[in-house]
């Protein structure tokens, strides 16, 4: 039977935690009942250098439940999504399939049984997706859609209104930490794996206790975060700006020179507004051709795998 390890990354979330651990525990007692994960599966709780109990509680809940709940300190403050690698990574030694989730239950634990069906159907990767956000204030719901939509359009590619809820696979965890990237965005990575991937759909629940660590400010940094690292399409948005202020200048060009045929212009305005048309488009483009190259030795710097073998059919 598979070993099923739930990772969860914590900052500050000493309200929420004792629930947390509460709840997972449920969730595996019931799967292990029902005889879907081993007896040995367990809870990997992430401690992201929380400024509160959070790591007095963990040793707490692993004094109480040793085998079903363990834990990780790291040494400081590395943000969500390098806690969470942290937290895949040791679990993926540990265990056969990993599912990870937030702490403050906002996302329904009740989808994990389907999750870990839809694992043992063969699929390596499921993501929990939110069917509404209703919940949510109508602040963080429209701020949340429009990341997605904005992220989209900058050509980072990721699975609409899904967060960091989701099941991989030890084979998939083993392929995603080859991504030794350092601007990290795991919502945009997992998707590059390419094994086969089903999703599951759940309503977004409020948060029980404690507040959220995304205010907009993050959120704003962490869109930023994903689409520079993972797309180059803003450099080529520059260099085709510079292209249509080009165009735009042999227009003004033409009307220049029409009205200085016309004779109604000052002397010297023709020269100069063609100038600055012409070389403030000369301009831009030759910042998105170097930044072309710049965005080639930021794809390479990052060493991606670049490929990732499903199956070998021999002898
Ligand atoms: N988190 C973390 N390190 C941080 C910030 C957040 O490990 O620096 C964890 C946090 O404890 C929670 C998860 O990341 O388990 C998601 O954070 P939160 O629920 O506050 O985000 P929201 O759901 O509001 O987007
Ligand atoms: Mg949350």
């Amino acid at each position: 039977m598979d070993k099923l390890a739930i990772v969860v990354p914590c900052y500050n979330e000493e309200p929420m935690l004792k629930l947390s651990s509460e709840a997972l525990r449920g969730v595996l007692d019931d799967l292990i009942k029902k005889q879907k994960i081993s007896e040995d599966s367990f809870v990997l709780f992430v401690n992201d250098g929380s400024k509160d109990k959070t790591w007095d509680l963990i040793e707490e809940e692993h004094a109480l439940y040793p085998s079903m709940i363990k834990g990780v300190k790291l040494a400081g403050n590395v943000g969500h999504q390098f806690a969470l690698t942290a937290g895949l990574l040791t679990a993926k030694d540990m265990s056969d399939v990993t599912i990870s989730i937030d702490a403050d239950l906002q996302d329904d634990v009740s989808v994990i049984e389907e999750m870990i069906d839809k694992f043992h159907e063969g699929k390596d990767i499921v993501y929990g997706v939110r069917k509404k956000r209703k919940t949510d204030t109508f602040f963080k719901r429209t701020t949340a859609q429009a990341f997605y939509k904005f992220m989209k359009l900058m050509g980072a590619k990721t699975v609409y209104n899904h967060a960091d809820f989701r099941l991989m696979s030890k084979r998939a965890v083993e392929q995603y930490s080859k991504y030794e990237e350092s601007n990290l965005f795991i919502r945009g990575i997992v998707p590059l794996i390419g094994y086969e991937t089903d999703s599951v759909y759940y309503d977004r629940k409020e948060r029980v206790a404690g507040e959220s660590k995304y205010p907009l400010k993050k959120m704003i940094a962490l869109a930023f975060n994903g689409i520079s690292s993972l797309s180059v399409k803003p450099i080529t948005m520059i260099t085709g700006l510079g292209m249509i202020i080009i165009l735009l200048s042999i227009c003004a060009a033409i009307y220049a020179l029409v009205s200085y045929t016309n004779g109604n212009t000052v002397p010297g305005w023709t020269s100069l507004i063609l100038s600055i048309w012409f070389i403030g488009g000369v301009q831009l483009l030759c910042i998105g051709l170097i930044g072309q190259y710049i965005g080639k030795i930021y794809l390479e710097v990052k060493h991606r795998p670049r490929y990732n073998i499903e199956k070998i059919l021999s002898d």
